[in-house]
C-alpha cells in the first residue's frame, strides 16, 4: 500500500494501524500539500453492500461536524480498489497507547480528557449524531495533549455485527453500553457510559469489566456492577466516583442527562468543589438517530472561529508552530516503532515476563486473582488483547493468578462430627474421619485432627479428624465371687457399669458377693454397657432346701445353686433317691454343708450281654462294685459279653456289694464252674447259674 496514490491525490506513506473494520494510513494530500489520514475499509467489510451503505451514510454526517475535539473529516471516496475515508491526521497517540504506556492518569489529566470527550460528543449530541464507539482506540491526543475523538457514527454502520465477530471486536465491547449490548436503540446516553467507562479506565488503570470474548464481556456489561473505582484508585474524589458510576448505570435514564451536564459535573467533582446532584439528572432524552441529510440545522457560532485578538492569535500560532516543531523532533528521534502484542496468557509470569520482553514490551502485573483452575502465577488476563499493534516500550497489563485460595484451619476439637463437617464444608476443605476409642469423650466428638488448627491450607485441603467412638469395646471380666465394691470398680474402669439384677440367698459366699452376672464373662461389650449381677445375701433366710425323693443327681445341683455342699454319707449312685436329709426341709443351715443318704440296698441289675465296662458303670450308679471276673469260651455271646452275673438279677444286696461276672471269651479255657466257688456270698443261688 506504501508509495500508492489513491485517485491520483494522496499518497500512502505508512501504516499507523490497524482496527476492526479498517486499516488507517499516513498519507499526503497532493493537491493541498498537507498529510492526512486515510482509512481504508478492510475487504470483508467493503464487500458487503448494506454495511458500505451505512458506512457512507454516517461518514457523511460525520463530515458535517466540525468541533477542536472533534477528528476532522475531508473527503470519502468510493473506487474499485476500495473505500476510502480521508480524514485530518493527528501527531500523537491514541489513548488507549497512552494508557499502555503510561499507565492511571493524574486526576486532573483523566477529568480534562473526559471533558474534551464530552465537549465533542455534546458537539455532535446537538446535531443528532450519537458516536456509539467511543474508545480509547477513538480518542486521539496530539502531541500538543489536545484531544481529539475520531470515527463519529461511523461505527454504527457496522455497530450490529459488533456481537457476532469475535476477538479483534473485544476492544469494542470493552465500553458497551447495556443497551447496546442488549441490542436496543443507542442513544446519546449510551455515549455517556462509554466516557464513563474511559474515566474508570484512566483513573484505575484497569477496565471496570474483564472477559475471555466479546459475548461475556457485553454480558458483564448488562449484568455486573461495576467494582467502585476507588477500591483500585485510593484517594479518588468520592464525588467523581459517583459521577462514574453515574455514568455507568444501566439504566440509561439515570445517567447524566447530556454530554454537557456530565463534563459540569467532572470538573466541579475532580476539584472537589460542590455539585448540585439535582441539576445533573437527565430529563429522559430519546434515542436519536442521525437525521436524514438535509434536514440537519447548523447551529450557529459552532463552525465560525471565534473572534480573537490578533497579538493572542500570533501568540496561539508560536505555540502551534513550536509544539510542531516538538513533535517532529520527537517522532525524529524517539520513532514509534509499532509491534504485535503477544498472547501472554495461560503463560508463567516469568515466561510471560521474557515474552513480553521480546516482543518490545514491558510486562506489569494490573491485578491478582485467585483461581483454582490454573498453578499460581499464571497469567489470566492481559491488555491490550494479542494481536493488536502497540507502540515499542509499551505496557502489557496483565491479571496474574494468585494461587489457590488460602484458608486458614479451624478449630475442630470438642466439635461433633457432623458440627465439624459443616465448618470444613463452609470453608471449601474436605474431612476425612478415623475413628478412636477415648473413655473420656463421648462418641462422635472431635478428639484431634490434622493439620492442627490456624494453620493455612489450599481450598480442597483434606483435613484429618480423630472421632471419638466413645470408650470402646472390652472384654467382660469374671465377677463372681467377687465383693460388690471390688465388681464395680473392675466395671467402671473397663468403662461399663454395675446394676444389681437380683439377690439370692448364698451359703457359699458372704453378702453382697456377686452370684451371677449377665452378660457372662468373655463376652466382648460396647462402652457404657450395664452388667447385671445377682448379690449374695449370704446365709442369711437360708434354709434347707427339699431333697428328699430327688435324685442324688438333681439334689447336687439344687445344693450347688444355693452355695450348699452336698455331703452324701453312705454309698448310694448318682441316680440314687435321697431318702434322708440333714438339716430337714425348712430348717436354717448352720454350716455351708447339707447331709443326705440313700437306701441302705440295692437290687442287682440284668448285667447279661452289656461289656464289661457297661456292667461296672451300672453297677456303680447303684451303689455297687464290680467283683471277680472270670473267663470263659460261650457259644451265645460275643467275645467280651457277659455271659453271667452273681448274685443274679432281681436280688437285692447290701450297698457296697461286689457282683461277680463271667465274660465270654473264646481264647479261654472251659471253666470248672462250681457255683459255690463264684458266689460265695450270694445267700441265694439264682437260677442263672446254671451253665
Ligand atoms: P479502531 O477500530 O481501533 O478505532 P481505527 O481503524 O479507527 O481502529 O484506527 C486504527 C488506528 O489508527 C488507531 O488506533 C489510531 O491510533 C490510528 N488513527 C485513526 N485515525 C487517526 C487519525 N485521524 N490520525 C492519526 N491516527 C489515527
Ligand atoms: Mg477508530
Amino acid at each position: 500500500m506504501q508509495g500508492k496514490k489513491i485517485f491520483g491525490r494522496y499518497e500512502i506513506l505508512e501504516l499507523l494501524g490497524e482496527g476492526g473494520m479498517a486499516r488507517v494510513y499516513r498519507a499526503r494530500d497532493l493537491h493541498l500539500g498537507r498529510e492526512v489520514a486515510v482509512k481504508v475499509l478492510l475487504d470483508s467489510v467493503a464487500r458487503d453492500p448494506d454495511l458500505c451503505e451505512r458506512f457512507r451514510r454516517e461518514a457523511r454526517a460525520a463530515a458535517t461536524l466540525s468541533h477542536p475535539n472533534i477528528v476532522g473529516v475531508f473527503d470519502f471516496l468510493e473506487s474499485p480498489e476500495g473505500i476510502f475515508l480521508i480524514m485530518e491526521l493527528v501527531r500523537g497517540e491514541d489513548l488507549r497507547t497512552r494508557l499502555d504506556r503510561s499507565g492511571p492518569l493524574p486526576i486532573p489529566e483523566a477529568t480534562r480528557i473526559a471533558t474534551k470527550i464530552l465537549a465533542a460528543l455534546q458537539h455532535a449530541h446537538s446535531h443528532g449524531l450519537i458516536h456509539r464507539d467511543v474508545s480509547a482506540r477513538n480518542v486521539l491526543l496530539d502531541e500538543s495533549g489536545t484531544v481529539r475523538v475520531s470515527d463519529f457514527g461511523i461505527a454504527r454502520a457496522v455497530g450490529d455485527r459488533t456481537l457476532t465477530r469475535t476477538g479483534e471486536m473485544l476492544g469494542s465491547v470493552q465500553y458497551i453500553s447495556p443497551e447496546q449490548a442488549r441490542g436496543d436503540q443507542a442513544g446519546a446516553q449510551a455515549d455517556l457510559y462509554a466516557v464513563g467507562v474511559l474515566l474508570y479506565e484512566m483513573l484505575t488503570g484497569r477496565l471496570p469489566f474483564l472477559a475471555e470474548n466479546p459475548v461475556q464481556l457485553a454480558l458483564k456489561h448488562v449484568n455486573e456492577e461495576p467494582v467502585p473505582p476507588s477500591h483500585f484508585r485510593p484517594g479518588l474524589p468520592p464525588l467523581l466516583e459517583d459521577g462514574i458510576l453515574q455514568a455507568l448505570r444501566k439504566d440509561p435514564e439515570e445517567r447524566f442527562a447530556s454530554a454537557g451536564d456530565m463534563a459540569a459535573f467532572l470538573e466541579k467533582a475532580a476539584s472537589g468543589g460542590h455539585v448540585d446532584r439535582t441539576l445533573t439528572r437527565p430529563q429522559a432524552v430519546p434515542p436519536s438517530p442521525a437525521p436524514p441529510r438535509g434536514n440537519r440545522e447548523e447551529p450557529q457560532g459552532i463552525r465560525s472561529t471565534p473572534p480573537r485578538r490578533a497579538g493572542m492569535l500570533w501568540w496561539m500560532v508560536g505555540i502551534a508552530l513550536l509544539a510542531l516543531l516538538a513533535g517532529v523532533l520527537w517522532s525524529v528521534l524517539w520513532p514509534v516503532e509499532r509491534v504485535e502484542v503477544p498472547n501472554v496468557v495461560g503463560l508463567s509470569l516469568a515466561a510471560a515476563r521474557e515474552q513480553a520482553a521480546r516482543s518490545g514490551l514491558e510486562l506489569r502485573i494490573q491485578d491478582q486473582r485467585p483461581s483454582e483452575e490454573v498453578p499460581p502465577e499464571t497469567i489470566l488476563e492481559q491488555r491490550p488483547a494479542p494481536g493488536q499493534k502497540v507502540a515499542r516500550g509499551s505496557a502489557l497489563y496483565v491479571i496474574v493468578c494468585r494461587g489457590r485460595e488460602m484458608v486458614t484451619v479451624p478449630d475442630l476439637t470438642g466439635l461433633t462430627l457432623s458440627r465439624a463437617r459443616e465448618e470444613i464444608s463452609r470453608l471449601g476443605l474436605v474431612l476425612e474421619e478415623v475413628r478412636e476409642s477415648d473413655p473420656e469423650q463421648p462418641p462422635g466428638v472431635v478428639i484431634r485432627q490434622s493439620p492442627g488448627a490456624g494453620g493455612q491450607v489450599t481450598r480442597g485441603t483434606t483435613i484429618l479428624v480423630v472421632v471419638s467412638s466413645g470408650p470402646g469395646t472390652k472384654e467382660l471380666p469374671d465377677l463372681r465371687g467377687m465383693p460388690r465394691a471390688e465388681a464395680e470398680k473392675v466395671l467402671s474402669d473397663l468403662g461399663f457399669s454395675l446394676v444389681v439384677g437380683g439377690t439370692r440367698p448364698d451359703a457359699s459366699l458372704p453378702e453382697d458377693s456377686i452370684l451371677e452376672q449377665a452378660p457372662s464373662a468373655g463376652t466382648l461389650l460396647d462402652a457404657g454397657t450395664k452388667v447385671r449381677v445377682i448379690l449374695s445375701l449370704g446365709r442369711q433366710g437360708l434354709v434347707a432346701p427339699e431333697l428328699i425323693g430327688k435324685s442324688l443327681r438333681e439334689a447336687r445341683e439344687i445344693a450347688a445353686r444355693q452355695g450348699l455342699d452336698l455331703v452324701v454319707d453312705g454309698p448310694a449312685g448318682p441316680e440314687d433317691a435321697v431318702d434322708s436329709q440333714d438339716p430337714a426341709p425348712g430348717q436354717p443351715l448352720a454350716g455351708a454343708e447339707i447331709h443326705v443318704s440313700s437306701h441302705q440296698t440295692a437290687v442287682v441289675p440284668r448285667l447279661q450281654g452289656s461289656t464289661l465296662e457297661q456292667a461296672r458303670e451300672r453297677l456303680e450308679a447303684l451303689g455297687l462294685v464290680l467283683g471277680e471276673v472270670s473267663r470263659a469260651p460261650s457259644a451265645d455271646f460275643a467275645p467280651g459279653e457277659i455271659v453271667e452275673q452273681s448274685p443274679a438279677q432281681g436280688i437285692e444286696v447290701p450297698r457296697g456289694s461286689a457282683v461277680d461276672l463271667l465274660v465270654a471269651d473264646p481264647a479261654a479255657p472251659t471253666p470248672v464252674v462250681t457255683p459255690g466257688d463264684v458266689q460265695p456270698e450270694t445267700p441265694t443261688p439264682s437260677a442263672s447259674w446254671v451253665p
